[in-house]
């Protein structure tokens, strides 16, 4: 049965308003491109009520547990679930919901054993519905694209994205618009926004070229933005850290590491953290760190040489194309959390992250390449003696291994060789294929090869 709003628009009491991250401006209701009306900086979500009633942390945790017995699609949701910290709908029937979330969390004792520290752990958001973790704020902010009445939806996107936004506009109801940089995204991803029916256009430019225009769109036409500019997103994307601190049955890990491009989901991952401590959900902040491909290294740019005070923008190539972003657009949130958090940024090159790649692989898990900067990255974080060899990791697994296959045959088969060195280094992770006659000879021969 559909549901007929009683509220007005308008006169609707929200629970959340909008605040301008620079100039602190508060409002209820946010123009198109999200930015803030006087200084034209990005907006993110706060809860006022939250000052006078505070929620109760204990209370929290038990409904969130009780919720896992119920059958309710907001319920089955692991978004939706944590609902006590997200925007309030009007009624639960809004919610469009593909049931994301409810990712597993997984050890990797190889990987632990190859980084040298006692416990890491794998967050895969490469398990969601579209095989990103694009899913956990998707589903949050078509729901309120829908509810604020758009019929159409649109974001640009390096593949993800896409796939994500198609998919919840199809199963709400609503048309999809998809800008992506042509040749530079990979056919799993793009096979997907056009099975879920977008208006899928190629442009002849990279992903920040696409952003850019996406920004002018949505100024002259009544289409909803759906890129991590928009703050619903974060909101939803905040529940991967709610539910990584309730499998760890809210035992703080020391870090939390995470692949950055447009910096969207470290800081929706460090909002989250900094409102479970506010609510008393965790008593203390886990270290937030940011990896980058070398290629596309404009965050640990903008920190190291310009001391987080102004982003240094750069032409961004990398294999890992869900992070091949130059010009990231949630560069202050991200800055803010790592200071806030005490976290690290660091890059890796395209042999570490393939290398990574393999070694997350071969724990029989996968992931796609830009996940894998993670393993890359917290390698060094250990040799630098940022990571201590007494501490708990968690990586945060962004996408799911069937997104690029291109990369992984690629890397199997030697075609990313570089250095003698790398070669090397490679050799015992790569497993091509093998050619062979159709003869019980030939396959028991190679059976013994590999014994
Ligand atoms: C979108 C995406 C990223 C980058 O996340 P940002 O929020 O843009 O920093 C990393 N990995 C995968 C698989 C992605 O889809
Ligand atoms: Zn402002």
């Amino acid at each position: 049965m559909s549901s007929v709003s009683t509220s007005t628009p308008g006169l609707r009491q929200e629970n959340f308003r909008f605040r301008c991250i620079a100039c602190g401006d508060l409002s209820d209701a946010a123009s198109q491109d999200f930015r803030c009306g006087h200084c034209g900086d990005l907006l993110e979500i706060t809860y006022p009520t939250w000052k006078e009633t505070k929620p109760d942390a204990a209370k929290l945790k038990s409904t969130w547990q009780k919720r896992r017995l119920s059958s309710s699609p907001v319920d089955l949701s692991g978004v939706w679930r944590y609902r006590d910290l997200l925007p309030a709908l009007d009624d639960e029937q809004q919610v469009i919901t593909l049931r994301e979330g409810n990712t597993p969390l997984y050890e990797l004792p190889r990987c632990a054993r190859i980084t040298d520290v006692p416990r890491l752990f794998a967050k895969h958001q490469g398990m969601n519905p579209t095989g990103s973790f694009k899913d956990a704020g998707m589903t949050v902010a078509a729901t309120f694209a829908r509810r604020a009445g758009f019929r159409w939806v649109a974001c640009a996107s390096t593949g993800n994205t896409s796939a994500s936004m198609a998919a919840y506009a199809a199963r709400g109801g609503m048309r999809s618009l998809v800008l992506v940089p042509e040749g530079k995204i990979s056919w799993s991803k793009l096979s997907q926004a056009l099975d879920y029916g977008a208006v899928t256009c190629q442009l002849r430019t990279d992903f920040d070229g696409c952003l850019k225009l996406l920004q002018e769109l949505v100024r002259k036409a009544p289409v909803y933005q759906l890129n991590s500019i928009n703050p619903f997103r974060l909101e939803g994307q905040k529940t991967l850290a709610i539910e990584l601190l309730e499998q760890l049955d809210w035992q703080v890990p020391d870090h939390i590491i995470v692949p950055g491009g447009n910096l969207g989901n470290s800081s929706a991952i460090g909002k989250a953290l900094l409102e479970m401590r506010e609510l008393k959900l965790i008593s203390r902040l886990p270290k937030l760190s940011v990896i980058q491909a070398e290629g596309a290294n404009a965050l640990v740019r903008t920190l190291r040489e310009a001391g987080g005070k102004r982003l240094i923008s750069v032409p961004a190539e990398t294999r890992a194309t869900a992070i091949r972003i130059g010009n990231p657009a949630s560069w202050k949130k991200a800055a803010h959390v790592l200071e806030t958090t005490g976290g690290a940024c660091e890059q890796v090159s395209e042999f570490e992250i393939a290398q990574a790649k393999a070694e997350i692989g071969a724990e029989g898990i996968g992931c796609e390449p830009a996940s894998a900067v993670t393993l890359a990255g917290l390698k060094k974080l250990v040799k630098q003696g940022f990571v201590k060899r007494d501490e708990t990791v968690v990586l945060v697994l962004t996408g799911n291994l069937l997104k690029d296959p291109e990369f992984t045959i690629g890397f199997h088969r030697g075609d990313m060789s570089g250095s003698i060195q790398e070669a090397e280094a490679a050799a015992p992770l790569r497993h091509p294929p093998i050619v062979l006659d159709a003869s019980l000879d030939a396959v028991m021969r190679t059976l013994e090869r590999f014994n």
